[in-house]
């Protein structure tokens, strides 16, 4: 049963000392009701109040952690059916399936482009997440030569065992039991074994059951048999199951509570057909799939995943931003050209791509207005003469270069007059309104 926010702060310490972020318990208590922040973050709370709070104030799906280290990954933990909501937290994992068969050069094929998967977007690192050993035949030594396979070419990346005998799946996590693997899967033939192997090696498990009925009982039975880090899949293969298992099973956990289908979700999207995977892998995405299985990742597939996860998992609440700072593009001098954007994200890095495209070296100035777009930025007052020149005065720019021109977007030209008055000596250039113009507006002057 949840609790109110007035509920839960008679159980926190009432010093008020700050130290979980919140400005007084009352107001993390309220948060805690609202699912937006974790007991953790109080260091003083009692094992009293932990046990009576740790339910109530735990998701309505359980986060899992697979893996360890910095390669780490977190899934579940989510408190809401539409990001808009509140947002998405744990982006989902995306692994690529290695088949027992596939060891030696198809595997470290796979290996490699695991390792090599890393693109960066919008400042942000992403990537394949794990890998997934998948039996065949149940050949325990063939799935362990895979799994050690994995362990020495990717060292650290998050494992996935996939197999339904609990004797293969011992041979597996012989190898790799202290990088909290997930197990895949309990069953309900294999339940009590496999429950027992995830105990003693604390791993994670998935439950695996044909049907949404099943899948509970089964879910209630693995957590009785002592497992709590447990993953599930419904069986559900085909577009319109995953939805509807995957809305159900959300919408069971976030508006009922319902704990049998509080875990994260696994899903394969392995396919025969790559462009029929992706989509697959996509849908899974942006309804409630924490753990997607590929047979393949080429870059292609991935760009698209990953750019869709990218999308799915930001704060629709929070523009993202990029650090306020004059940014060197190639090999700027001091007579080199300086622009002013914002600090958006997109606004940054199409802009310095555009300059980097021009081959002309330069000074990026990059002034924080909140993570808004030069447009939205003037219309809200934060991009005006006045602060892009205390900017400019403040932030050293001027430092960089032995001359006093300012380029700044096209779209604020209106701005140029003011920011004459406000930066006397410094001449004020107005740039091209779209970026893409940069390479051709920048060649031209140097
Ligand atoms: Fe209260 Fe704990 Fe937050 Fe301190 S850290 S203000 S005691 S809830």
């Amino acid at each position: 049963m949840a609790l109110s926010g007035v509920e839960i702060f008679k159980h926190l310490p009432k010093t008020n000392c700050k130290k979980c972020g919140h400005p007084t318990c009352l107001a993390f208590a309220m948060k805690l009701a609202a699912k937006q922040a974790s007991l953790d973050a109080c260091p003083d709370a009692s094992d009293d109040a932990k046990k009576i709070l740790g339910e109530s104030a735990a998701p309505p799906i359980r986060d899992i952690t697979l893996g360890t280290g910095d390669k780490a990954v977190k899934v579940g933990g989510e408190i809401c059916m539409f990001r808009h909501e509140k947002k998405f937290f744990n982006p989902n994992v995306f692994a690529v399936a290695i088949k027992a068969s596939e060891a030696g050069d198809v595997a470290a094929k796979k290996i490699e482009a695991v390792k090599t998967s890393e693109i960066d977007r919008v400042g942000q690192k992403l990537r394949v997440d794990a890998i997934a050993v998948t039996d065949e035949g149940g050949d325990a030594a063939k799935f362990a030569a895979v799994v050690k396979q994995v362990v020495d070419g990717v060292p650290g990346v998050p494992l996935i065992l996939v197999s339904k005998n609990p004797a293969t799946i011992e041979a597996g996590i012989a190898l790799c039991a202290d990088k909290k693997p997930l197990i895949y899967a309990a069953t309900a033939e294999n339940a009590e074994a496999m429950a027992k192997i995830a105990k003693e090696k604390k791993a994670s498990l998935a439950v695996f059951a044909d049907g949404l009925d099943a899948l509970t009982a089964l879910s209630e039975k693995v957590k009785a048999l002592g497992v709590e880090d447990l993953v599930l899949d419904s069986g559900a293969r085909k577009a319109k199951d995953m939805i509807e298992h995957f809305t159900i099973m959300r919408r069971a956990a976030i508006k009922k509570n319902f704990k049998p289908l509080g875990y994260p979700i696994i899903t394969f999207a392995t396919r025969d057909d790559s462009v029929s995977e992706a989509v697959t892998a996509a849908i899974g995405t942006m309804k409630y799939a924490s753990i997607i299985v590929l047979s393949s990742v080429e870059k292609w597939k991935m760009l698209a995943l990953l750019s869709l996860r990218q999308n799915i998992y930001t704060d629709p609440q929070v523009p993202m931003q990029v650090a306020q700072n004059v940014y060197k593009v190639g090999d700027a001098k001091d007579n080199s050209p300086l622009l002013i954007t914002t600090n958006f994200s997109l606004s940054y890095f199409i802009v310095r791509g555009e300059v980097e495209n021009s081959k002309v070296p330069s000074w990026l100035a990059v002034m924080d207005n909140e993570g808004l777009s030069v447009l939205t930025a003037w219309a809200a007052g934060k991009f005006t003469a006045s602060k892009i020149a205390q900017f400019i005065t403040e932030s050293g720019a001027e430092k960089n270069v032995s001359h006093k021109e300012l380029i700044i977007p096209g779209y604020v030209a209106v701005l140029s007059g003011a920011l004459e008055e406000k930066l006397p000596g410094w001449k004020i250039t107005v740039g091209p309104r779209e970026a893409n113009q940069l390479p051709t507006f920048l060649k031209a002057r140097a």
